[in-house]
């Protein structure tokens, strides 16, 4: 198996540092050429306006668009949940647009820009999973195509998972749990 992370701006350095504890084949795209042998592609938190704007410089958003419509599972944490959505409120950022989700940037007040919490994700076993929040987007709306996988206590919608695309608000990448990483690689190898 072999997956691609994002490289363009971001926090990809820490996914592909647990992808090698995974001990999965890892290559970083930046260049359209290197999403040709991809069985998954993980999109990074960061900051999605200048994610977008380097995807549209360097000819991938096209290119990542027909592979996610054509089935590549796609994995997006953060921005990258932002640019996986079909709808951003207030914002003129270009996503990908594949998942039937609105989301809401920076949906946390000064106050909560960035914080940590325990989540249920009942996906991933009964073990409470570390939540990591950093100026991170909400899910505010979905289709019934989409399913919600994680909850804060208020409600709040924080990970959703369509087909083979799945989103967190939160950042997996910057715990030690590797349980989100491998239910992702269980999607990828059709095992989920
Ligand atoms: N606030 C960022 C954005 O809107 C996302 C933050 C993150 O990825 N940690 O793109």
């Amino acid at each position: 198996m072999r997956i691609g992370v994002l490289a363009s701006q971001g926090a990809f350095a820490e996914h592909i540092a647990i992808l090698h504890r995974l001990e999965v084949d890892t290559v970083p795209v930046r260049l359209p050429h290197q999403l040709a042998p991809l069985d998954g592609l993980i999109i990074p938190g960061g900051e999605s306006t200048s994610i977008s704007r380097l995807m549209l410089s360097y000819d991938l958003m096209n290119e990542i668009r027909n592979l996610a419509k054509n089935g590549l599972p796609i994995l997006g944490t953060c921005a990258g949940m932002i640019l996986l959505a079909k709808e951003i409120s207030d914002s003129d950022v270009e996503p990908i647009g594949v998942m039937d989700i609105t989301i809401r940037r920076n949906a946390f007040g000064r106050q909560k820009d960035s914080f940590e919490t325990d989540l249920s994700i009942p996906v991933l076993g009964e073990k409470p999973f570390p939540g990591v929040f950093i100026r991170a987007p909400v899910v505010e709306q979905t289709d019934s195509e989409v399913e919600i996988l994680a909850r804060l206590a208020d409600g709040t919608s924080v990970a959703a998972r369509q087909g083979k695309l799945l989103a967190s608000a939160f950042h997996p990448e910057l715990t030690n749990d590797l349980r989100f990483h491998c239910y992702f690689l269980d999607i990828v190898a059709g095992d989920q």
